[in-house]
């Protein structure tokens, strides 16, 4: 891969706050940003150089954005195949195709990382229709968690089920098209950013602990107060998977710790080919963010270091959280950032703060 020259134009798919983020690390390197998204107003686009305003399923405004740039990336892993397509054929998309559709089918990321990189994942079946429930029950007895294979986010598209009548209606309200996991009992929820470029060398951050409410991040705290050996493992883990994937850029894994009569293990969760909500802290806790990072990689530019500068906690700021910002500053220690969205709703991701040194 010939490195971007300074000045250059990274096409970026998906103008919510991720894509936001991206556009103003590459702005610091001195890079355009063209933002394709289907929604006006999106908060990536009033920091970008140019934007599109098109549907993911119209190949020629995808043709057209795409000649328009000089490599693509994207914000969210539900990138239609048939886009990845249009866009491959005319431009280098990073994280690469195989990375799409790994990451978007949870059934297709189950297996790759099974099998693929043998990694430890939770019990699953994949389940389409009443035929299929009787031996995914098997594999992962109730109570279990059916998920939707695509299109999932912070907890939609998933039912937590105890019985076989739950489980049907969960499947018909779905649609079909599932799978079924075991339901672990972890201790708790971890996370691994991964940043490796197009030269294969690849970087972990500091582990961080994830807090969810109501199936939505709510705050990570880096590192996670975990023993050395496990952080360790932990991070060897991330490295592994996108060694495995022939990865570019950052991606996110998300894992479980889950104890055993006193022995421990790790267990992946889900993966995403792209900067992650539990990377947030690394833009003022680290020596290079994931964003920057992930610019770098998709440019064909060095890393930086991942290393960590303070101890940190990022809380996201969900609907009302993110009223009062004023109040938010009035710790000196807070390092506030707010997402550009005009309208504040309940569960809607309006921004977040890293507190330092805590
Ligand atoms: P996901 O959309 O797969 O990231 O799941 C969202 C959240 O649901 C996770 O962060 C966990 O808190 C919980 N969860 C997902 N899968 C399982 C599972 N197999 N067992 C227990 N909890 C789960």
């Amino acid at each position: 891969m010939q490195p971007l020259k300074p000045g250059a134009t990274i096409g970026i798919l998906g103008g919510g706050q991720l894509g936001r983020m991206l556009a103003l690390a590459a702005a610091r390197l001195g890079f355009d940003c063209h933002v394709y998204c289907p929604e006006p107003d999106s908060p990536a686009f009033r920091v970008a150089a140019r934007h599109t305003v098109g549907a993911y399923d119209d190949a020629e405004a995808l043709a057209t954005f795409a000649s328009s740039v000089d490599v693509v990336t994207y914000e969210f892993e539900n990138v239609p195949a048939a886009a990845a397509e249009v866009i491959a054929a005319c431009r280098p998309l990073y994280p690469d195709a195989r990375a799409l559709a790994t990451t978007q089918d949870r059934v297709a990321e189950k297996i790759f990382l099974s099998f693929g990189a043998g990694v430890e994942v939770a019990p699953f079946a994949a389940i389409d229709g009443e035929a299929d429930i009787e031996t995914a029950i098997g594999v992962t007895g109730l109570p279990a968690i059916l998920k939707t294979r695509r299109f999932g986010y912070d907890g939609k598209g998933q039912a937590k089920v105890g019985t076989l009548d739950e489980l049907r209606e969960a499947l018909e309200r779905f649609g079909g098209d599932c799978v079924l996991e075991g339901l672990i009992s972890f201790e708790s929820e971890l996370s691994a950013i991964v940043v490796r470029g197009a030269d294969g060398l690849a970087e972990v951050y500091d582990i961080g602990e994830n807090r969810h409410e109501n199936h939505i991040l709510s705050e990570t705290i880096v590192p996670a107060p975990l023993a050395a050996e496990t952080l360790a493992a932990a991070r060897a883990l991330g490295l592994a998977i996108a060694e495995k994937l022939g990865y570019v850029g950052t991606l996110g894994v998300e894992m479980f710790l889950v104890r055993d009569q006193g022995e421990e293990r790790l267990l992946v969760n889900e993966l995403a080919p792209r900067v992650h909500n539990s990377g947030h802290w690394t833009e003022d806790a680290a020596v290079t963010s994931q964003f920057e990072n992930h610019i770098r990689a998709v440019a064909g530019w060095p890393l930086g270091a991942v290393t960590r500068t303070a101890p940190v906690r990022m809380l996201n700021l969900i609907g009302d959280a993110a009223a009062d910002p004023l109040a938010i500053l009035a710790d000196p220690s807070a390092r506030l950032h707010l997402y550009g969205k005009r309208e504040i709703r309940a569960g809607r991701k309006m921004g977040h703060v890293n507190y330092l040194d805590r």
